[in-house]
């Protein structure tokens, strides 16, 4: 059973997954993987929004070769995407590639999987199986009437199957949908039948707007089913927001602590002051802190004290003002043009 306590541990690098260990958050670069310079920028940044295993494709030699100098620069898990070409999965281990991700049904002939499988075993780099909605079978597609929930779990045990054949188990395994209520379903039914670790994510959710949405309703369903024990935000974006939100999910899921949360008001015919724009400076802001607390940015005095009073800082606008609040306590009143300054001095010294 592939719940998250009770599946196969794997190692990805230094990092550790499945049998109950922290659900780690995935992205994947969109840089050209040939160009070092850009994907380990690229990578940093999302190492520095707390990403914890990257993915780059590997669809050239040169991307291959590119993936070793990029490891040397970066202290993330580095997993190789691969599509078609076995020799690229290859090279990819070869230059050190701390896990690759395949889909077994477009890299060909057995022996090619065999080749790839061979490899991943004598370096024990684990393997990825992914399977995706808008790559299923033809025969799954006519057998089922369609993509569906029970086709794709079919794929995906196929797939484990071949590998398991050639005496393997070092495997993680993906199932991915736009289709958010098909892919629910789909985890739900694989979450029963395999005990290897699930990798979960909406594929082609859509953009930043969009894509958190669906995501978010998705990933909120599934992690909170206890599967999953890798996941990743896929947006048409910047792929910081991807670890943004994956973050955002998992906190508002009591599955992971730390990092500070933002409670705001929606503002009402009371707000005097731009709550709007200061909830939306914080918010930027509290990316900076290593905390776990709660800030409150609420509208007016009114209501404010008494909704801020849960979190650990708060602050209440007033007419042209505002009070800082901390633990329910009313501290003192602050001009509109400073609360921003003083919310940032209060977390530079918050013990
Ligand atoms: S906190 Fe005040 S301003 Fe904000 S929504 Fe409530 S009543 Fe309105």
């Amino acid at each position: 059973m592939a719940f998250r306590d009770n599946t196969k541990v794997i190692h990805i690098g230094d990092r550790v997954i499945g049998g109950g260990n922290p659900i780690l958050i995935q992205s994947m670069t969109n840089t050209r993987t040939e160009d070092v310079k850009a994907t380990v920028e690229q990578i940093h940044r999302l190492e520095a929004a707390g990403c914890d295993i990257i993915r780059c494709t590997c669809p050239t030699e040169e991307a291959a070769k590119a993936i070793g100098e990029i490891k040397k620069q970066i202290s993330i898990p580095l997993v190789a995407d691969i599509h078609f070409d076995y020799k690229m999965a290859i090279a990819a281990m070869e230059n050190g590639a701390d896990k690759i991700r395949i889909n077994p049904g477009n890299i060909g002939s057995k022996d090619r999987i065999a080749a790839v499988v061979s490899c991943a075993k004598e370096r024990n780099i684990p393997i990825r199986v992914g399977v995706n909605s808008g790559s299923l079978e033809k025969d799954l597609v006519e057998k089922y009437h369609g993509v569906t929930a029970e086709g794709l779990v079919e794929s995906a045990l196929d797939k484990i199957g071949i590998i398991e054949d050639l005496g393997y188990d070092n495997m993680v395994v993906s199932i991915k949908s736009s289709n958010v209520m098909l892919c629910v379903k789909a985890h739900e039914l694989l979450a029963k039948q395999c005990a290897y670790p699930l990798h979960v994510g909406i594929t082609e959710a859509g953009t930043v707007y969009g894509g958190n949405i669906k995501s978010s309703v998705g990933l909120g369903i599934i992690l909170n089913e206890g599967i999953g024990d890798t996941i990743r935000v896929s947006l048409s974006g910047d792929p910081v927001e991807e670890i943004k939100t994956a973050k955002m999910i998992l906190r508002t899921l009591d599955i992971r602590k730390g990092g500070i949360e933002v409670i705001a008001c929606p503002t009402c015919g009371r707000t005097r002051i731009d709550l709007i724009g200061l909830a939306n400076q914080v918010e930027t802001l509290v990316q900076n802190y290593d905390l776990d607390i709660k800030v409150a940015v609420m509208g007016c005095a009114v209501n404010g004290p008494g909704e801020a009073k849960e979190a650990d800082i708060g602050i209440a606008g007033g007419d042209g003002e505002g009070l800082l609040i901390k633990h329910g306590e009313i501290i003192r009143k602050i001009p509109e043009d400073q609360l921003l300054a003083v919310l940032k001095e209060e977390l530079d010294n918050y013990r």
